[in-house]
C-alpha cells in the first residue's frame, strides 16, 4: 500500500483561508482554530477529523482505510 499523503490544505469555510497542514499519523485533528478568522473547525457530522470535512486529503487513517473512530 502507498503512504499516506500527510500534507493536507484545510480550508477555512467561513473565510475561505487556505492553510497546509502537516496531519499527524496516530490521531485525528478534532479541533483546529482557522489562521485568518480565527473560528473553530471541528468535523461535519459523519467526518472523524477536520481533514475529512475541510482538507485536500482526508486523514491518514481513512486513507488507510482504518479510521479510528471505526
Ligand atoms: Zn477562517
Amino acid at each position: 500500500m502507498a503512504d499516506p499523503i500527510l500534507i493536507s490544505r484545510l480550508r477555512c469555510p467561513e473565510c475561505g483561508h487556505e492553510e497546509d497542514m502537516e496531519m499527524p499519523t496516530n490521531a485525528c485533528l478534532f479541533f483546529h482554530n482557522c489562521a485568518g478568522c480565527g473560528v473553530r473547525l471541528q468535523p461535519l457530522q459523519g467526518d472523524c477529523c477536520v481533514f475529512c470535512s475541510y482538507g485536500t486529503v482526508p486523514c491518514p487513517p481513512i486513507q488507510e482505510g482504518d479510521c479510528c473512530h471505526g
